[in-house]
C-alpha cells in the first residue's frame, strides 16, 4: 500500500524534536510521500528545510489564521493596532517565503470556531480575511495548490472561504485539509475544478457519523488523506499523544474496509495535485 500523507507537521513539537526518526517509521509503515504543513514564518522555514533534506517530502509555507492567538494565548483581545501589525507580519512574511520554492501555499484559511462570541469576534473576523487574502493571492501569482484550514459550526466560515476563493480564481488548486463541512458545501465543493477534499484521522471516530456521512459524497478522483499529526489520532490509537505519522495506516484501511476507498486512487489523487518543485 503506497500512501501520501497530504498535511502532516513534523515541523512542530513534539515531532520535530525527532522528525526523521518518525519519518523513517512512516516510510516503513508505507507512506512513500509526505507535505509537511507550515502554520507560521518558523514552521514553514523548517518545512522547507526538511524537504531540502528529504527528497520525499514536499514544504507548504503560510500562515494558520489564529497563528497570532496560539502565540499570545487565548485570552488576549485583539485591537485595531495590533490586527494592523498581525497584517504587517504576515505580508512581510510571506513575501520572504516567496524567494524560496514550495510545493503548496499554506496551511491558510479560516477559523471562527470558538470566537464567533469574543467582543473581540468583528476585527479578528476581518483580519483573518486579510490574511487569507493575502495567501490567495500569492496562490494566484504562483500557481501552487492552496492548502486550506478551515473549522467552525454553522457560523460561515466554509461559504465565506469558499466566496473568497471563487473571487480570486474559481480554478485556483485547493486542498480542503481536514474537512468539515456540511453535505451541501462538500457536493459544492466536489464540483469544483481543481478542488480536492483531505480526510484525517478523526474520520475513524466512533461518534464521527456526520464527517463518515461526507466520505461517500466526495468525487473518488478529489479524495485525499492526511495525519495532521501530531494531531488527530486515529481508532485504534485515539487518545494517544502525539499521534505519529505512520498511524495514517489506520485512516487508510478504515476508508477501505468501510467505504471501498481505493488506497490507490487516492495516492494517484495525491500525485495529481502535489507536485515537487
Ligand atoms: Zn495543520
Amino acid at each position: 500500500m503506497k500512501i501520501f500523507d497530504t498535511h502532516c507537521h513534523y515541523n512542530m513539537s513534539p515531532l520535530y524534536e525527532n522528525w526523521q526518526g518518525y519519518w523513517q517509521e512512516a516510510r516503513e509503515a508505507g507512506v512513500e510521500k509526505s507535505l509537511v504543513a507550515g502554520a507560521d514564518l518558523e514552521t514553514s522555514w523548517r518545512a522547507r528545510e526538511m524537504a531540502n533534506e528529504e527528497e520525499s517530502l514536499l514544504a507548504s509555507g503560510g500562515f494558520h489564521p489564529t497563528f497570532w492567538l496560539e502565540r499570545e494565548g487565548r485570552d488576549f483581545v485583539l485591537t485595531e493596532e495590533k490586527a494592523r501589525e498581525i497584517v504587517d507580519e504576515v505580508k512581510k512574511g510571506l513575501k520572504k517565503m516567496q524567494e524560496k520554492k514550495w510545493e503548496a501555499v499554506g496551511e491558510c484559511g479560516l477559523e471562527y470556531w470558538k470566537l464567533t462570541k469574543r467582543e473581540d469576534w468583528e476585527l479578528i473576523k476581518a483580519t483573518q480575511q486579510k490574511v487569507f487574502a493575502l495567501h490567495l493571492d500569492w496562490a494566484k501569482k504562483s500557481k501552487l495548490p492552496l492548502l486550506l484550514h478551515m473549522r467552525g459550526e454553522d457560523d460561515g466560515v466554509y461559504e465565506d472561504a469558499l466566496a473568497m476563493i471563487e473571487n480570486a480564481d474559481k480554478s485556483m488548486a485547493c486542498v480542503w485539509h481536514c474537512m468539515g463541512a456540511s453535505s451541501e458545501l462538500v457536493a459544492k465543493v466536489g464540483k469544483l475544478k481543481n478542488h480536492y477534499i483531505s480526510l484525517a484521522g478523526n474520520v475513524t471516530f466512533r461518534n464521527a457519523k456526520n464527517l463518515q456521512e461526507l466520505v461517500g459524497l466526495i468525487p473518488k478522483n478529489r479524495l485525499l488523506v492526511e495525519t495532521d499529526a501530531p494531531y488527530l489520532t486515529p481508532v485504534p490509537y485515539r487518545g494517544k499523544w502525539p499521534n505519529e505519522p505512520k498511524n495514517i495506516v489506520a485512516t487508510v484501511q478504515f476508508l477501505a474496509d468501510n467505504f471501498g476507498v481505493d488506497p490507490k486512487t487516492v495516492y494517484n489523487n495525491s500525485e495529481r495535485i502535489m507536485k515537487k518543485n
